[in-house]
């Protein structure tokens, strides 16, 4: 566990080196002024907060000062923490655990959000919790997707369907699905393509996976894991807001947050959407996936 809070606090490292930059200056005067209330602004925004959030607290700060203008560091400190626990509400959410049943996690986003190499932390993930997992390759545009999937497959010693370049991704995760239930595993995790300029086509695969998968299992319910890029500010948001309207995404996995100075991508996120966010990438490693905590997280920040 130790590994796992020095990670989730090395990724949001250069996000807390800014606030915290502003915070150890309140901590020398041990007292907040007006520039520095501005400065803790900057730094919200600048480590994508967003308007709302970044208000809130600034709002709270100033009425506070305005009130007592020996306002301590401490209070600001609590008062920001508060505000940022009570935006964060439900946005932990449990893991599936395996039952008796072969249970689908569909890994959808932009190409280059981290797509991939999530569905091989999370096969690393469920192995180490004693579940059994098998790749769907449903990237079938991208023969680079492909490959790069299979290798993590042979490195993690799991089995992988995979259709040729070209073909019908709901036929690649029809074919998976019968034979991760035939073997019993306990998980598919089916990688996506994710070539959002063709938006329309995109949405329409993966309705058609869906469809197609409750072919065998009217019951199926997919569980739509959105992956994001934590680095791409705003866009994430409209993003998570396309892919949410056209097929509904069930939880959200904010990757790169490592080399990231904007850690407040997950409060914008969250905010906006009220999707649980379920795991943070920290690294391009088989164990850089940590389980998201409201409380580790804001420990991370301060
Ligand atoms: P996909 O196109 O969505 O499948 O994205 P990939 O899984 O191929 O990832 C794109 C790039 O991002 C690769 O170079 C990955 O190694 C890298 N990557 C993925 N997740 C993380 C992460 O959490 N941190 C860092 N630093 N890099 C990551």
């Amino acid at each position: 566990m130790l590994g796992f809070f020095k990670k989730f606090s090395n990724s949001t490292a250069k996000s807390t080196k800014k606030l915290f930059k502003n915070f150890s200056e309140l901590f020398s005067s041990s007292k907040l002024d007006e520039s520095v209330i501005n400065d803790i602004e900057r730094a919200l925004f600048s480590a994508d907060f967003g308007v709302k959030t970044t208000q809130d607290i600034i709002n709270s700060l100033k009425a506070i000062y305005k009130k007592d203008k020996s306002l301590s560091t401490d209070l600001a400190i609590e008062t920001t923490r508060n505000i940022i626990k009570n935006t964060l509400q439900g946005a932990e959410a449990n893991i599936p655990q395996k039952d008796d049943t072969t249970q689908i996690i569909c890994l959808i986003g932009v190409n280059g959000s981290g797509k991939t190499t999530t569905a091989a932390k999370l096969a690393h993930y469920y192995n180490k919790h004693g579940a059994s997992v098998m790749f769907a390759a449903c990237d079938t545009f991208r023969a680079a997707a492909n490959e790069q999937i299979k290798i993590w497959a042979e490195r993690i010693g799991i089995d992988i369907v995979n259709g040729q370049p070209g073909s019908d991704a709901a036929a690649v995760a029809y074919d998976a699905y019968q034979s991760a239930c035939a073997k019993k595993r306990d998980f598919l995790i089916i990688d996506t393509a994710g070539r959002l300029h063709v938006k329309d086509n995109l949405m329409n695969e993966l309705k058609k996976i869906s469809k197609t998968l409750s072919k065998i299992n009217p019951d199926i319910q997919l569980n739509n894991w959105l992956v994001l890029d934590g680095n791409i500010g705003n866009n994430s948001l409209e993003v998570a807001k396309t892919f949410n309207d056209a097929i509904g995404i069930h939880g959200i996995i904010v990757t790169k947050l490592d080399g990231s100075s904007r850690g407040g991508i997950i409060i914008s996120i969250y905010r906006e959407l009220h999707i649980p966010i379920l795991f943070v990438g920290t690294g391009e490693q088989l164990d850089d996936l940590t389980k998201f905590s409201v409380e580790k997280y804001i420990d991370s920040l301060f």
